[in-house]
């Protein structure tokens, strides 16, 4: 499983951008980018940008949205690019589809770093089967449901109440009362909420 920093703030204000990696503070006046928006480490001096750096950029932005490492990311792209249409579209989609990814569109947890824990932890069950794998990708027509003790229950209610009124994603239905939700279709480049040009991505990766 990739391993996610606690600190990821900083991860954001290395990109430049609102990654939205650590739930309701991302929305807050304390959201790291909002309070130092210049990349983090002391001395740090602009950087003549180069292509090749802008394309990098690109790629570690879209590994650390969605909390992949390297290896996964590579095969990620070797998926999209044997399917059909545009590679760059086709790797956003599949990584849209990860389970991690639509527990936190549903507003079914925190963070994403919460999200990952709680299908590790085995409380996310997928057409009531028990999926522990973060990067299962989902199915038109699958159904995800929080499942566990009160406690578990208790705080994914809580993490539905702090989701309240942001806006779902077209191709997944939530039923927030009953800590479930289903995928109605598979997702589109529009979906993506996320400021990614996964053409620069294509570039870096097609070398
Ligand atoms: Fe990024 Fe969220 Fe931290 Fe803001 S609060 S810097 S969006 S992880």
């Amino acid at each position: 499983m990739a391993r996610i920093d606690k600190n990821v703030c900083k991860l954001c204000r290395r990109e430049g951008v609102k990654l939205f990696l650590k739930g309701q503070r991302c929305f807050s006046e304390k959201c790291g980018v909002n309070r130092r928006n210049y990349p983090p480490g002391q001395h740090v001096r602009p950087k003549k940008g180069t292509d090749y750096g802008t394309q990098l950029r690109e790629k570690q932005k879209c590994k650390r949205v969605y909390g992949v490492m390297e290896r996964q990311f590579q095969h990620y792209f070797t998926i999209a690019q044997r399917q059909k249409g545009n590679t760059g579209e086709n790797l956003l989609v599949l990584m849209e589809r990860r389970l991690d990814n639509v527990v936190l569109s549903l507003g079914l947890a925190f963070s994403r770093f919460d999200a990952r824990q709680m299908v590790a932890h085995g409380h996310v069950y997928v057409n009531k089967k028990r999926v522990d794998i973060a990067g299962y990708l989902v199915r038109p027509g699958d159904e995800i449901e929080v499942r566990g003790t009160d406690k578990i229950k208790k705080k994914a209610g809580d993490a539905v109440e702090m989701n309240k009124g942001r806006s779902l994603p077209g191709w997944l239905e939530a039923m927030p009362t009953e800590l479930k939700g289903r995928v109605i279709q598979l997702p589109k480049r529009e979906d993506v909420s996320v400021e990614i040009n996964e053409q620069l991505i294509i570039e870096l990766c097609s070398k």
